[in-house]
């Protein structure tokens, strides 16, 4: 039987503090902000790694982001994952998420023939949530969405994925190859094994590929390939809430406290 193969898509956000827009592109200002792997992509990452645990096989993670995340994803190699292909280009910039997919596809392509794509729920940036479900349609791959487990049968080659809905939960199953976006929170991400810090380190343990390299159309990549822009940005309005400190006895504090929630009914 063939040596399961898995990607992880993992996207490198700001930090939520240091989300910063600039005005005038609308883009997402990146340099001089502290990044960190989306969270939710940490939950891609333990489901995969918890199937390699079970089944064997190879993870490759596959980012589309500037050559300085490239710290940041070796995280990955010491929680367990084999190698990293980050997608690193000047013409890949203000990709919309029809672009996104495209590049991330033909990345996936790139990597060779791969049985399972795991992704996020959502990122803390976009935050759209559209990735998982637009890259299935460019992989022409079946699909199963916000799992919060997954089971294998590699022999028949079929995924089962358990995901929960109101009042209760439904189990789901899919031929490989498939993408499976993964509900966040729904498991403990394992901790950086420090044995293989060295090791995650090594120079060839990370490949970078331009537009070039993974055959991409310029047509359907970064701005030129997004038909959609961000037109206009606004900030929330900030609204005071409502607070009061209440004094007296824990007994004191207890009947006006009450006294106050009686009167709200
Ligand atoms: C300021 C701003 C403006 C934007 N404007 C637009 C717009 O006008 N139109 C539009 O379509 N989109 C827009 N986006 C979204 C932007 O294009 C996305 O960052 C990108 O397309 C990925 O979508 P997402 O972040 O919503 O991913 P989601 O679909 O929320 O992410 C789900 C999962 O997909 C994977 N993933 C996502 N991105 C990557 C990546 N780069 N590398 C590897 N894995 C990844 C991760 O596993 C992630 O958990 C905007 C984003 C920002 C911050």
């Amino acid at each position: 039987m063939a040596e399961l193969q898995i990607v992880v898509c993992v996207k490198v956000v700001p930090k939520p503090e240091e989300i910063r827009v600039d005005p005038e592109t609308h883009l997402l200002q990146r340099v001089d902000t502290r990044s960190e792997i989306n969270p939710p992509d940490m939950n891609a990452m333990e489901m995969a790694l918890s199937l390699k645990d079970r089944h064997g096989g190879r993870i490759s993670i596959l980012s589309m982001g500037p050559s300085f995340f490239e710290p940041n994803l070796r995280v990955a190699l010491a929680m367990g994952a084999d190698q990293i292909y980050l997608l690193s280009d000047q013409s890949f910039a203000g990709a919309d998420t029809l672009a996104t997919t495209y590049t991330l596809a033909e990345g996936v392509r790139k990597i060779g023939e791969i049985d399972l794509v795991f992704c996020g729920e959502e990122s803390s940036d976009g935050a759209t949530g559209q990735v998982p479900a637009g890259l299935a349609e460019w992989l022409n791959y079946n699909q199963l969405t916000l799992l919060t487990e997954v089971n294998l049968d590699q022999q028949a080659r079929f995924i089962l994925g358990k995901r929960e809905i109101k009042g209760g939960y439904e189990i789901l199953e899919a031929p490989l190859p498939c993408v499976v976006s993964v509900k966040t929170a729904s498991n403990e991400p394992r901790f950086m094994d420090f044995q293989l810090r060295s090791w995650a380190q090594e120079k060839e343990r990370v490949t970078i590929w331009d537009a070039i390299d993974i055959g991409a159309d310029p047509a359907y990549i970064g701005l030129k390939g997004s038909p959609t822009w961000v037109t206009g940005l606004a900030e929330a309005p900030y609204r005071e809430r409502r607070r009061e400190f209440l004094q007296g006895s824990p007994q004191e504090i207890a009947q006006n406290l009450a006294s106050i929630l009686f009167k709200q009914l």
